[in-house]
């Protein structure tokens, strides 16, 4: 993988760009990806944003969204655009296979292949150029950063703002993570300058969800979490019917992990929640517990230091056993 400072000539001829990002786009994903997208058709490439997967309705939102192909959708057009693309762009993910079905796809692609992400252990043989800072506070700020250094940032407006400001906002817990940079702050204030309206923002991501889901948050804090106090550990279990029972959608369990370290003296939160095809682990913690490897080393997983996820074949009961069995070799580092 070269540096992205060797990519800055294609920028000024115009090309057939795809853009892609994680299965089940969070909002730095689609934030950098959207982001990205304003600012390449700022100069006028031909640019698609595929998504391995559906997202959050609570992305549905941002400007450009609507033009974002489901690839799990539209497959057969999908892959039409992916084989035709001259530049693939891959976002906020680090390894074709957090892409899901689309991962065989981005292999074959003969495309020229940029990769721009902040997650641990980058698989670089993949990309031709790229840039992996697991420093920064989001991909989002990596776009942002890649946009100034490109001589361009004149292109920079509000919907390019919204999108760069939803990703960080959302992947540095509303600004309040250690990897809130005064360069974030910076980033932010242009942006303001260009016409920000956070306060529109934090609404659309946090206020305008359904009665259903406050109910089951309440539901689960009641009736699914327990405290490991002896590991300042809190985990909690999400079951099929209750997803069923509470009508949920993807997007409603995001930011349940949190509540766990809200716990005084909690340094691990765990949640585990059962989809269709696995049991998909959330992992967060405070100071220096290492989820990345933690998810890395038993949950087939990764991320980052503080937050990361994982996925398990096993029944909930059995991962959950086994949860609670590989925790005990970190007794003393959960002191
Ligand atoms: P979340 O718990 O919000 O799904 O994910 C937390 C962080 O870990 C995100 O940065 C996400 O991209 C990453 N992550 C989640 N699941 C996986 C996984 O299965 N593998 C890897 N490598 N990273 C994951
Ligand atoms: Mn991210």
């Amino acid at each position: 993988m070269q540096n992205i400072e060797l990519f800055y000539p294609y920028l000024t001829n115009p090309q057939k760009v795809v853009i892609t990002m994680h299965q089940k786009p969070d909002g730095d994903a689609m934030g950098s990806s959207l982001g990205l997208y304003h600012f390449l058709k700022g100069l006028q490439h031909e640019v698609t944003v595929i998504s391995p997967t559906n997202w959050a309705d609570f992305l549905d939102w941002m400007p450009g969204v609507e033009n974002v192909i489901n690839f799990e959708k539209y497959t057969e057009k999908a892959v039409q655009i992916l084989n035709e693309a001259q530049v693939i762009f891959c976002l906020d993910f680090n390894i074709f296979h957090r892409t899901k079905h689309l991962a065989n796809h981005l292999a074959a692609a003969n495309a020229v292949k940029v990769l721009i992400d902040h997650h641990q252990q980058p698989d670089a043989a993949s990309f031709n150029f790229g840039k992996s800072d697991t420093q920064k506070s989001s991909t989002c700020e990596m776009i942002y950063d890649f946009i100034v250094e490109s001589g361009y940032d004149s292109i920079i407006n509000n919907e390019i703002a919204a999108c760069l400001y939803t990703g960080v906002m959302t992947d540095t817990g509303s600004f309040r993570f250690p990897s809130t940079t005064a360069s974030v702050h910076r980033m932010i204030a242009r942006l303001k300058d260009a016409g920000l309206k956070h306060d529109q923002i934090h609404h659309h991501i946090f206020d305008n969800f359904l009665e259903n889901r406050l109910r089951f948050i309440g539901f689960a804090l009641a009736n699914r979490m327990e405290v490991l106090y002896e590991y300042n550990t809190a985990l909690m279990y999400i079951t099929k019917q209750d997803l069923q029972k509470f009508n949920i959608k993807t997007g409603d369990t995001e930011g349940l992990v949190n509540y766990l370290l809200t716990i005084q003296g909690m340094k691990l939160g765990a949640i585990v929640i059962d989809r269709d095809e696995e049991r998909k682990w959330s992992f967060r913690s405070k100071g220096s517990f290492d989820v990345n490897q933690f998810a890395r080393d038993h949950f087939e997983g990764g991320g980052h230091v503080n937050a990361a996820g994982g996925r398990s074949s096993l029944s909930i009961d059995q991962t959950l056993q086994q949860f609670k069995e590989v925790i005990k070799q970190y007794s003393n580092q959960l002191q």
